[in-house]
């Protein structure tokens, strides 16, 4: 294989430019192209990786196959290039630094002072090559997150200066994202944050050669060359990447301005036609959705998108299949537990309930309850893991007799003797040394007949999971006499993988998250029945 070629894609001004966005299109641009583009992020925070994270601060967290915990950018990589990524396209300070160390404690460096340049820059720069080659990537885009100028980002910058060095200029493109802010008073774009942030790159040895430049609003020709002409690229690599409505739209607009070409060109690779027009189709579909479906949202993180990013994406891709723009209404269970009315009146109005992922104790017995009425009332509900297992709950509480049913991730104290979602700590043995999640892509097979299979159409199917808990086979029986059927299970089957309620239009969990392989433009077939559940109840 030749020799991979390295695009990074930095920020500047200030966060959220929507780097991630801006590097997953380059990459869609290239693969439509028959490119062979991939794409990996790197993160100047300590922790190792943001499995750990709060959502709160961090937004979701994304699983591949291999397992791997990543940040949420990695789902917009693989919503745009819809190519799945391994652990190594996520590397963080925190994962650069301990391996160093370990090495340090082994011996390897006996003698030597580690330090920043070259020890871990070196380290950096490792692994980006085994990205690129893990993913057969012809061409690696990589993003560096944070903003120029963090004290954070330095190795990482350092290090686009010596990839440059190492592999030529041909073969290591830099792109720059800023924000043009706008001053209402003067009724201009201004355009000296830019010049600054490119003059701190100059500083550290980087010429950005394309730049884009964010903002809410028309940029008029006159900026661009104005930004042409002082940050020193050329006048066609300035892109403006305006605020848009969806941003599916994105590669399409930047291919506008011949993104793939510019690129092409720098790189000295044969530019060939790049074919877009799977995404012409699935962003005019988008334009095209009219009537609203309300999608209630059971979570813990109300009103924060992205801690269910790709929940929101999924459900919204499902939408616009059926030709339906997907709203998401937030349902708070922690309100609904207190019995408050006018929240009971919001879930009462949404056409679809999806209880998504989550940990711990807040407003489970909200989520049961939501759970409850959804089967009574057959409203469309999806479970999403955590939601499943409240499905089991629910049932078990109220159909089976079981008062006292919960997960032991609810019963610390031990005070339920059902718990009809448990712990399995042999499993987790022979599944995963160490860690006690079960964690990536694991097979299930379908049992015919079931929903589930009416649903996938494949007899065995293959998901991404993330949680501790799992279904009490000692239940089994008795909820399948009573209607509630266990549609999916591991190939051993020893593991419930997917359970739905008979005799209920569209109430199904499963134990994965199905929302981490939905993409843009194929929903995933949960998701895309969920809401196909909901369009017809609302007929
Ligand atoms: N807390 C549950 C478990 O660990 C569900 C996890 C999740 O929803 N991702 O099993």
């Amino acid at each position: 294989m030749r020799k991979p070629k390295f695009i990074f894609v930095t920020g500047g001004v200030c966060s959220s430019l929507g780097k991630g966005i801006i590097a997953a299109s380059t990459a869609a641009i290239l693969r439509s192209g028959g490119v062979r583009a991939a794409t990996m992020k790197l993160d100047p925070y300590l922790n190792v990786d943001p499995g750990t994270m709060s959502p709160f601060q961090h937004g979701e967290v994304f699983v591949l196959d291999d397992g791997a915990e990543t940040d949420l950018d990695l789902g917009h990589y693989e919503r745009f290039i819809d190519v799945p990524l391994t652990r190594h396209c996520s590397v963080t300070t925190g994962k650069v630094y301990s391996e160093v160390l370990a090495e340090e404690r082994d011996g390897k460096y006996l003698g030597g002072t580690i330090q920043v340049v070259p020890h871990i820059t070196g380290k950096i720069i490792e692994k980006i090559e085994a990205a690129a080659k893990h993913m057969k990537a012809e061409v690696m885009v990589c993003e560096i997150g944070g903003t120029v100028g963090d004290i954070e980002g330095e190795p990482f910058l350092e290090v686009v200066r010596q990839m440059r060095k190492k592999y030529g200029a041909e073969s290591v493109l830099s792109l720059h994202a800023t924000l043009l802010p706008y001053l209402a008073a003067s009724n201009e774009l201004k355009t000296k944050p830019t010049q600054l942030s490119v003059r701190e790159l100059r500083r550290l040895g980087i010429s950005p050669e394309i730049i884009f430049l964010r903002a809410d609003t028309k940029i008029p020709k006159k900026i661009l060359k104005k930004v042409a002409y002082f940050c020193d690229v050329d006048e066609e690599a300035v892109i403006p990447a305006e605020t848009v409505s969806s941003i599916y739209e994105i590669p399409l607009r930047f291919q506008k301005f011949d993104l793939g070409k510019i690129i092409c060109q720098k790189l000295g690779i044969r530019c060939p036609r790049f074919k877009l027009s799977d995404w012409e189709k699935g962003v005019e579909r988008m334009k095209k959705a009219s009537a609203e479906i309300i999608i209630g949202l059971a979570g813990k993180y109300n009103e924060l998108d992205d801690a269910y990013l790709s929940v929101i994406e999924a459900a919204k891709a499902a939408g616009f299949y059926h030709g339906k723009k997907v709203r998401i209404q937030w349902i708070d269970t922690e309100r609904i537990e207190q019995n408050d009315e006018d929240e009971w009146e919001e879930l009462r109005r949404v056409d679809g309930i999806i209880v998504p992922g989550g940990f711990g104790n807040r407003g489970i017995e909200g989520k049961i309850a939501v759970a409850q009425y959804c089967r009574e009332e057959k409203k469309p509900y999806l479970g999403l893991c955590l939601g499943s297992q409240i499905m089991a709950i629910e049932f078990a509480r109220h159909v089976l007799k079981i008062k006292d049913a919960t997960s032991e991730e609810f019963d610390e104290e031990k005070k339920s003797r059902h718990h009809v979602i448990h712990f399995i700590p042999e499993q987790r043995k022979i599944l995963k040394k160490g860690g006690t999640m079960r964690l990536g892509a694991y097979p299930c097979v379908l049992k015919k007949g079931t929903l589930a299979w009416k649903i996938y159409r494949e007899a065995k199917i293959s998901e991404r999971h993330r949680h501790r808990y799992e279904f009490n086979n000692k239940y089994r029986e008795r909820f399948e006499k009573n209607g509630f059927l266990i549609s999916g299970i591991s190939p051993d089957r020893s593991l419930v993988e997917i359970v739905e309620v008979a005799d209920h239009p569209y109430m199904i969990g499963s134990q994965f998250h199905p929302e981490f392989k939905s993409r843009p433009f194929r929903p995933h077939p949960l998701f895309r029945d969920f809401v196909g559940a909901t369009v017809k109840k609302e007929k």
